[in-house]
C-alpha cells in the first residue's frame, strides 16, 4: 500500500524536547555584553527563569511538562506527514517527497510549538502579561493565542507597516485576545520619543524589540518573549523533528535530503536538529539544507560573528551568521524570512559544514509554492515556498540521475493569509532585484 498521509496518535507527542547543545561539534560561543553595557543582565530580568535555563542547558533530553504536552496534543500534535504524489508524478521524478504539516496548527505554522511552552514556564512563575514583537504576524498570532489558553495577558508589538498593511493578522491576534500596538507606540517611552521626532515612523523589528522589552524591564509581572534565534525556541520546535522520525520510521525510508526554509532558524533546527545529531554522531550521512531569499541572504553571504539581535543594540551580542544589526531587507512577501542573523545553533553547525545554506529569489519561490498547490491543494506561506523550491530542484536532479532519492521537507506554515504575494506574483509585481 502507498503512504499518501503518515498520522500519529496522540501518545506519540514526544515526551521530551531534545537540546542540541549536547552534541554540539564544538562549544557553541556565550553571549556577549558590548562595551560599557550590560545587555545581558537585561535579558536577565525580561525573561522568565526556566527560558534562561533551558538556554544555557547542556542536558541532552529536557521533559516536557505533562500541562505542555497536554495543549499540544489539544492543538493538534502530532501533525500529519504526507507523500507528495501528485507533485511527484508531475515532475516525472523517481524522487519520493514527503512533507510534514505545521501548517496543520490553529494559527496555521509551526510558531505554537514554542508559544505554548513560553506562555506555560511565564504563568507558573507568577507572569501575568507577555510582551513581544511581530513582523509579519505569525508569532504574534501564536503568542496571543497560547497566552488565552494560560491565561495570560499578551501585548504585541507589531512593526507599523505591517500593521497597516495586514490587518487581517492583527484582526486575528484580536480574536485570540492578545492587544496590538502599531510600533512605535505610545505605550512607551522609546516609542513617544521616536514618535514625537517623526509622527510618521513607519516602525521596524529593532524598534519593537525595544517597546517590549522597556515593559518587560519596567515591571516584575511582565515578561518579554521571542519566537525564534535563541536556543529556547529551537529546543521547543524539536517536538516536529522526533515524530518526523517516527513517522519516517513507519514508512520504512531513509530520508537522503532534509529541506526547510530559515528566517532565525527555528523550523529549521525544530524539524532537522534530531537528525543532524545522528549525522554527528557518525550514524547517517543526510544532507541538510537551509533555504533563506536571495534578498536577504544571511547564511550564503553574511558573515560568522558577534552581532546584536536588534537594530538599537539592546540584546547581548551573538555569535552567528549576520548581514549586520542595521541591514534592511528589501521588503519581499516572506515577511518570516527578512531577519538580519540566524539563530547561533543553527549558524555553528552550518559553519562546521552539517548544514548547507541556499538562497533562491522571490519569483522563483512563488512559482514552486504555485506548482505545490496545484498538484498537492496545500497553498504554502511564502517563507514555506523557499523549501519548496529547493525540494523540486532536487527532484528535477534525481530525473536526471535517475536516483531514487528520499526528499524530506518541513511545510512551515499555510499562506491562507498571505494572498496578497500571490496577486503581486500573478499581476508581475515581484521584485526583480537580485
Ligand atoms: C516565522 C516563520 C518562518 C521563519 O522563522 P523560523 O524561525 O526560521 O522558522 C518560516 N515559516 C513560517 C510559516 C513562519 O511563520
Amino acid at each position: 500500500m502507498e503512504h499518501y498521509k503518515i498520522t500519529l496518535s496522540s501518545d506519540d507527542v514526544p515526551t521530551q524536547w531534545y537540546n542540541i547543545n549536547a552534541d554540539l561539534p564544538v562549544e557553541l560561543p556565550m553571549p556577549k555584553n558590548s562595551e560599557g553595557k550590560d545587555q545581558i543582565a537585561s535579558l536577565q530580568k525580561a525573561f522568565t527563569k526556566a527560558g534562561l535555563e533551558q538556554e544555557f542547558s547542556q542536558e541532552r533530553y529536557i521533559k516536557i511538562p505533562s500541562e505542555v504536552r497536554e495543549l499540544y496534543m489539544k492543538m493538534g500534535r502530532p501533525s500529519p506527514l504526507f507523500r507528495a504524489t501528485n507533485l511527484e508524478e508531475y515532475l516525472n521524478t523517481p524522487a519520493k517527497i514527503y512533507y510534514k504539516r505545521e501548517d496543520t496548527s490553529p494559527t496555521g505554522s509551526h510558531k505554537l510549538n514554542s508559544a505554548i511552552p513560553q506562555a506555560y514556564f511565564a504563568k507558573k512563575e507568577g507572569v501575568e502579561r507577555l510582551t513581544t514583537e511581530t513582523g509579519a504576524g505569525q508569532w504574534g498570532t501564536a503568542l496571543s493565542l497560547a497566552c488565552n489558553l494560560l491565561d495570560l495577558d499578551c501585548t504585541v508589538y507589531m512593526v507599523r507597516v505591517s500593521f497597516d498593511q495586514k490587518p487581517d493578522r492583527k484582526n486575528i491576534m484580536n480574536i485570540y485576545n492578545g492587544d496590538v500596538y502599531a510600533s512605535p507606540s505610545e505605550n512607551t517611552e522609546v516609542g513617544r520619543q521616536i514618535l514625537a521626532e517623526n509622527p510618521d515612523h513607519p516602525g521596524s523589528l529593532g524598534v519593537a524589540i525595544s517597546e517590549a522589552m522597556e515593559e518587560a524591564l519596567a515591571y516584575d509581572e511582565v515578561k518579554y518573549t521571542l519566537g525564534s534565534v535563541l536556543n529556547q525556541v529551537m529546543l521547543h520546535q524539536t517536538v516536529i523533528g522526533q515524530e518526523l522520525k517516527t513517522q519516517l520510521e513507519i514508512a520504512e525510508e531513509e530520508p537522503d535530503v532534509m529541506i526547510a526554509c530559515a528566517g532565525g532558524g527555528s523550523n529549521f533546527a525544530g524539524s532537522l536538529f534530531p537528525f543532524i545529531k545522528d549525522k554527528i554522531d557518525g550514524n547517517s550521512d543526510t544532507q541538510f539544507i537551509a533555504v533563506e531569499p536571495s534578498a536577504c541572504p544571511t547564511l550564503t553571504q553574511g558573515s560568522y560573528e558577534y552581532d546584536f539581535g536588534d537594530v538599537n543594540g539592546f540584546t547581548p551580542m551573538l555569535k552567528m551568521f549576520t548581514l549586520g544589526h542595521d541591514f534592511v531587507a528589501p521588503s519581499v512577501h516572506a515577511g518570516g524570512l527578512r531577519y538580519h542573523g540566524m539563530s547561533p545553533q543553527v549558524s555553528l553547525l552550518t559553519k562546521e559544514g552539517y548544514i548547507e545554506p541556499r538562497s533562491a529569489h522571490q519569483r522563483e519561490v512563488f512559482e514552486a509554492g504555485i506548482t505545490f498547490a496545484r498538484n498537492e491543494g496545500v497553498l504554502p506561506a511564502p517563507e514555506t515556498t523557499h523549501a519548496i523550491k529547493v525540494a523540486i530542484d532536487e527532484a528535477i536532479k534525481c530525473k536526471e540521475t535517475g536516483e531514487e532519492k528520499t526528499i524530506v521537507l518541513n511545510f512551515s506554515g499555510h499562506g491562507m493569509l498571505d494572498l496578497k504575494g500571490y496577486a503581486s506574483y500573478f499581476e508581475g509585481n515581484m521584485l526583480d532585484a537580485k
